[in-house]
C-alpha cells in the first residue's frame, strides 16, 4: 500500500548536509595547526564490527580528518585494553576515542568504556556522559540517540507535549533517546522485553522509535494514523526493526533502512570529535 502524503526521512541527505559543513570546519581546525582524529580501538575479529570501524575510519577521512585505528587480538584483557585507553587518553593529537561494541566476553566492557575521559567519550558510552546527557547539558550524546533527534530536527518534526513510545532500553541507544526526547519535553514511555501490552502502548505513540535488534518487529496495526517513526534497527540483511512497507500507510513520516538513522549516526560520531577538536583552538 503507498502513502502519498508521508515524509521519508531521508537519513543519507541529512548526513550529506552535515559532512558539508563540517568540511568547512575541519579546514578551519587545519589553518590553525589541529587535525581532528577519532581513534578507534577494534578488540577481535567480529566481521561486523570491522565493518563498522572502517566505515568509521572511511568517513574520517572523507571530510579530512585522521583515523587512528588500534586493532587488538581477540585475547586482548581488560587491564591490557585499559592501558591503551588510557595511552589514548594522554595522546594531545586524538580528540576523540571510540571502542567499537561488543568486546570479547573476557573483557570488562563497562570498565574500558568508563576509562575513556569524558573530553574524548564522543560516542557517549561513560556512565558521566551518559548522566550528563540525562541531566540535560551533556556535550557528547550516544550517537545514535543524536542521530535520530537530528533527523527531527532537520525535517522540523515538533517533540513537545507529543508522546514518544521508545522501543528498547540499552546505554547506548533506548536510554539515552528517551532522555532526550524527554528533556525536549516529550511525554516518554520506554519499553523493554518484559513491557506488557506492548502493541498497545505504541498505538498511543505520536513518536515511535524503533530500538529493539528485532528485524521488522514493529507491525502496521500497532501504529497511530499520523505517527512519525524512527527506526533505528540494523538486522541483518539491511532490516530494521519496522516492518516499513505496512507501517508506511499509517505514518506522517519514516526513516527508511538502510539510508535512515545509520548514516547521520556516523556523521554524529564525526561532528562530536570535531567539536571535541574545537576545543583546543
Ligand atoms: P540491545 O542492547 O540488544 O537492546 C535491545 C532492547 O530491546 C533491550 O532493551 C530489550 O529489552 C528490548 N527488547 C528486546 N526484545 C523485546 C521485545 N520483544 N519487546 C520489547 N522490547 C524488547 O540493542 P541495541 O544495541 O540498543 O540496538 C538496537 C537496534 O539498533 C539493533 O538493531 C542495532 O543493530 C541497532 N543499532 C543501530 C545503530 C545505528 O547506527 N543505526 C547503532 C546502534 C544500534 P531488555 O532491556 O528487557 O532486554
Amino acid at each position: 500500500m503507498k502513502n502519498e502524503n508521508v515524509l521519508l526521512l531521508d537519513g543519507s541527505k541529512v548526513a550529506g548536509e552535515i559532512k558539508d559543513q563540517l568540511q568547512v570546519r575541519v579546514n578551519q581546525l587545519k589553518e590553525n595547526g589541529i587535525t581532528p582524529c577519532l581513534a578507534t580501538i577494534l578488540v577481535g575479529d567480529d566481521p561486523s564490527s570491522a565493518t563498522y570501524v572502517k566505515m568509521k575510519g572511511n568517513a574520517c577521512k572523507r571530510i579530512g580528518m585522521i583515523s587512528k585505528r588500534i586493532d587488538l587480538p581477540k585475547e586482548t584483557t581488560t587491564q591490557e585494553l585499559l592501558d591503551v585507553i588510557v595511552e589514548l587518553n594522554n595522546d594531545s593529537s586524538v580528540h576523540g576515542i571510540l571502542l567499537q561494541h561488543p568486546v570479547p566476553e573476557q573483557i570488562d566492557e563497562r570498565a574500558a568504556f568508563e576509562a575513556i575521559s569524558i573530553e574524548k567519550d564522543v560516542d557517549g558510552v561513560t556512565s558521566l556522559g551518559f548522566g550528563q546527557t540525562a541531566l540535560g547539558f551533556g556535550e557528547y550524546p550516544s550517537c545514535t540517540p543524536a542521530a535520530i533527534l537530528e533527523i527531527i530536527d532537520y525535517y522540523k518534526l515538533p517533540i513537545e507535549g507529543k508522546h514518544a513510545v521508545v522501543i528498547g532500553r540499552s546505554p547506548i541507544l533506548g536510554k539515552p533517546v528517551s532522555m532526550l526526547l524527554l528533556n525536549r519535553n516529550a511525554t516518554v514511555t520506554t519499553c523493554h522485553s518484559r513491557t506488557q501490552n506492548l502493541p498497545e502502548l505504541v498505538k498511543q505513540a505520536d513518536i515511535i522509535v524503533a530500538a529493539v535488534g528485532k528485524a521488522n518487529f514493529v507491525q502496521g496495526d500497532w501504529v497511530k494514523e499520523g505517527a512519525v517513526i524512527l527506526d533505528a534497527g540494523y538486522n541483518e540483511g539491511n532490516v530494521g526493526d519496522v516492518d516499513y512497507e505496512a507501517c508506511l500507510p499509517k505514518a506522517s513520516a519514516i526513516t527508511p533502512v538502510p539510508g535512515g538513522v545509520g548514516p547521520v549516526t556516523i556523521s554524529m560520531l564525526l561532528k562530536q570529535t570535531v567539536a571535541a577538536a574545537e576545543k583546543l583552538v
